[in-house]
């Protein structure tokens, strides 16, 4: 059966620039952020393709995708939780053998009293506040949390496996809060190991700092853009990254309309002569940014055309001039930029955000579909399915 509209993975691309990125991180670890859905590319598949090309560990943001990642059997990799809430299930992931990212005192005692019920220790990673003022805590109340982590490891419920914090301008070349950060997570990273602390890994740099800031490498490395193909710091170009998501849709329908017709909701587009719509099977039900009617372009019929009134929850109009296009011909609608396509990068440029939020926001409607072969590499103890 053909598939409407459709999200082309492609997982070979993934590895590779999972394998760049290694080159980058100049002998530290790659943890491959793999939360969101990999960034709407499809957790397990993604999580496997990464591990393919050579990340040893996998970093979630939320317990429950860490527990999806074991259930279909991504097992015996080092997986981290980066934002756990109080009250969540820690006896299930202190079982599941995934690691758990602690910013506060009311934490690391949760954990350490679900390790009990769960029979062994806890696997933590204690985080910084060195200026995003976001998860973790600041350097006044470090040492209450570094003294709670090590009392929990000297009772046998926890090992403080790593140390973590997150940089917030990284993708803003020599941003002044980019060498406060590295410096203060340097210090803080000091003081728990001189408090006794023993961190298998010591990690701070995201996708930019991966790329750009060889001080903020430490132990391990966490890109998630980038695994994608997309550029953490579009202003310094594409640093040789394969975007590895096309999304394609074929035209529902092909008509001429005359001069004068008013198109979609509104009539904020209207034809100026007798010419030619398509209509596109996707909408904001599948992810495509409202914001983006009258804005965006996509390819169709080897030629750029820019969306024709407003995009609806399930169907866009693109106007085609004269263009000879037959109904079921595919379009797309951004890619890696090789056939002339837009890049998610260009479509994130016309609205005013980032590429992150236009391929995580690809909804499930859109089935993902999976090209290349991930496996160069087989990882110890994931079952390839
Ligand atoms: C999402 C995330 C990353 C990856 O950030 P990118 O900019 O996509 O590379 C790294 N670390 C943490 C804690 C994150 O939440």
């Amino acid at each position: 059966m053909r598939i409407p509209a459709q999200a082309r993975i492609d997982l070979e691309a993934i590895g590779a620039n999972i394998a760049l990125l290694r080159e980058h991180a100049g002998g530290a670890e790659v943890m491959a952020m793999v939360k969101a859905e990999a960034y709407g590319h499809g957790l397990v598949p993604a999580a496997r393709a990464a591990l393919a090309g050579g990340a040893t560990w996998l970093g979630v943001a939320k317990l429950d995708e860490a527990l999806r990642l074991r259930d279909e059997g991504v097992t015996g990799v080092r997986t981290l939780v980066c934002l756990c809430v109080p009250g969540e299930p820690f006896e299930q992931a202190v079982a599941a053998d995934v690691d758990l990212a602690a910013g506060s005192v009311r934490l690391v005692r949760e954990i350490a009293e679900a390790a009990v019920r769960a029979g062994r220790p806890a696997r933590v990673h204690l985080k910084a506040d060195t200026g995003m003022s976001r998860g973790g805590v600041g350097p006044d109340d470090w040492p209450a949390l570094v003294d709670a982590a090590l009392a929990a490891e000297a009772a046998g419920r926890l090992r403080v496996v790593g140390l973590m914090s997150h940089l917030a301008c990284a993708d803003e070349v020599g941003h002044p809060s980019i060498a406060r950060q590295v410096a203060l997570f340097r210090e803080m990273v000091e003081h728990a190991e001189k408090a006794g602390v023993r961190p298998e890994v010591r990690h701070l740099a995201n996708s930019a700092a991966t790329l750009t800031l060889p001080e903020a490498r430490f132990d391990l490395v966490r890109p998630g853009i980038a695994t994608y193909g997309l550029t953490p710091v579009p202003q310094l170009g594409g640093f040789g990254l394969r975007p590895a998501m096309t999304l394609v849709a074929d035209a529902a329908l092909v008509k001429r309309v005359p001069a004068g017709s008013g198109v979609s909701y509104g009539h904020t587009y209207v034809t100026e002569r007798e010419t030619t719509l398509a209509v596109v099977p996707v909408g904001y039900g599948d992810g495509v940014p409202r914001h983006g009617s009258n804005v965006l372009e996509v390819l169709a019929g080897g030629r750029r055309r820019r969306i024709a009134g407003r995009v609806c929850m399930d169907q866009f109009v693109i106007d085609l001039g004269d263009d000879e296009l037959a109904a079921g011909d595919e379009i797309i609608l951004f890619g890696p930029g090789d056939r002339g396509e837009p890049t998610a990068q260009e479509w994130a440029d016309a609205l005013g955000t980032i590429s992150y939020e236009i391929v995580t926001r690809i909804g499930s409607r859109v089935p993902r579909v999976y090209a290349g072969r991930p496996a160069t590499r087989p990882h110890e103890g994931v079952r390839h399915g």
